[in-house]
């Protein structure tokens, strides 16, 4: 039998005002898988239809993130990252489960080369929720793709052996799932090869369990985190609800234990696809001291389509934020090639083009829309390389652009 709304708020009072709350164990050993879902949430027919059908990635959160999201409202952003919907079961003809190519450009297990100087290591599998957008699908549902210690070994060897890598990512999987002594391992193999000088930490933990960035781990971060090795730790927080002030607590240790702390949110549609919801999430993120690094397109991975939303929202996203908050909250749009292209970042074209008789440069203020021009340097060798201005738009807006 459905449980009533005063059954649901029962269920969750009952779990929230738990003892051992703080304690991340206690947050991993009580996560909330899909049969539960319905103790928690009112769930409308799309949601049920989607925890049945939800074959692409397992299901499950911990108790503190479900308590950021909301029982009875469908538009809750963080009930939409924790709740299947029914849209998850279809797979379109443009969605592929590597559309990066990661497996192809594999050298060994566990390992993905996309560029010269870096690596992606996936160090486990477990995550202390799976977002219902999340593109490693592939390897966080399926065990048979658990790394084992030995792919592990032959990673850090593969990694040793070509002087080229200089940094490192650890991904997964949440490497902030693994216990202490397997980070401490890990960090301390980097920490001993000599070109290897930067390991960036991808994790979601500060968002999802908080409690997980422990006083011990810090330390052990801390102590590799030194002349040899410069450790950065990079999240992914995607809305405003989820800087609470247990995340905020979980930043600071990090920043305490010397890491420069990054974010990379995904555009969701009907999570945060507009300007004023990425105002406020970077808003909030630099009050915790986090800086924008990236604002991911959602890769193509399959039953996606209900999270994508056109490059156009990225531009508006961006020009809505641009001349609202210091460069250092504002994110790069990026997407991840299908393909394994590697990324680019995309703007919108505040840079208008070169008018070559006046050898002036036209833009166009994100801030207020108006026309400005600025002078190519006399004597430059590059006047051929740029656009060229449209004549059309030039003629219209030049008696009336800001000169210096
Ligand atoms: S924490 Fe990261 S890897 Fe894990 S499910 Fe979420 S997005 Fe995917």
């Amino acid at each position: 039998m459905e449980n009533s709304k005063n059954q649901i708020i029962a269920n969750r009072k009952r779990l929230f005002s738990h003892p051992d709350w703080n304690s991340y164990k206690f947050q991993l050993q009580n996560r909330i898988k899909a049969k539960d879902l319905e103790n928690f949430f009112l769930l409308n027919p799309e949601e049920k239809e989607g925890i049945e059908n939800s074959i692409r990635l397992n299901v499950g959160t911990t108790p503190y993130y479900l308590s950021l999201s909301d029982p009875f409202d469908l538009n809750c952003p963080i009930r939409k990252t924790i709740v299947p919907r029914k849209e998850e079961a279809i797979f379109s003809p443009e969605e592929s489960i590597d559309p990066l190519h990661e497996e192809r450009l594999s050298p060994v297990k566990g390992l993905t080369r996309m560029y010269k100087d870096r690596v992606l290591l996936f160090s486990n599998h477990e995550c202390s929720v799976y977002c219902r957008h999340c593109m490693r699908g592939r390897k966080v549902s399926y065990s048979s793709e658990k790394p084992t210690v030995e792919n592990l070994n032959e990673c850090l060897t593969y990694i040793e052996g070509n002087s080229d890598i200089t940094d490192v990512v650890i991904s997964g999987g949440d490497p902030l799932n693994l216990t202490d002594g397997k980070v401490d391992y890990i960090l301390g193999k980097l920490e001993m090869i000599p070109h290897v000088k930067i390991c960036r930490i991808g994790t979601r933990n500060p968002v999802t369990l908080p409690m997980r960035i422990t006083s011990n781990l810090c330390k052990i971060i801390e102590n590799h985190n030194n002349d040899s090795l410069s450790i950065f730790c990079n999240t992914q927080f995607n809305h405003k609800k989820e800087c609470t002030k247990e995340a905020k607590e979980a930043v600071l240790k990090l920043i305490k234990a010397g890491v420069s702390v990054g974010n990379q949110c995904v555009i969701l549609k009907g999570i945060n696809d507009n300007g004023e919801t990425m105002l406020a999430l970077h808003q909030k993120l630099l009050e915790m001291r986090v800086r924008a690094y990236y604002m991911y397109d959602p890769e193509l991975i399959p039953g996606s389509r209900h999270f994508r939303t056109p490059f156009a929202k990225g531009f508006e996203i961006l020009s809505y934020m641009r001349g609202k908050i210091g460069g250092m909250g504002i994110p790069q749009f990026v997407t991840d090639l299908p393909g394994g292209g590697g990324k680019v970042t995309m703007t919108p074209d505040w840079y208008l083009g070169f008018h070559r008789q006046t050898r002036y440069h036209l833009f166009q203020s994100a801030m207020a829309g108006t026309y400005h021009i600025s002078p190519e340097p006399v004597g430059s060798p590059y006047d051929s390389t740029y656009k060229e201005v449209d004549p059309k738009l030039w003629e219209k807006v030049y008696s009336h652009v800001s000169k210096v």
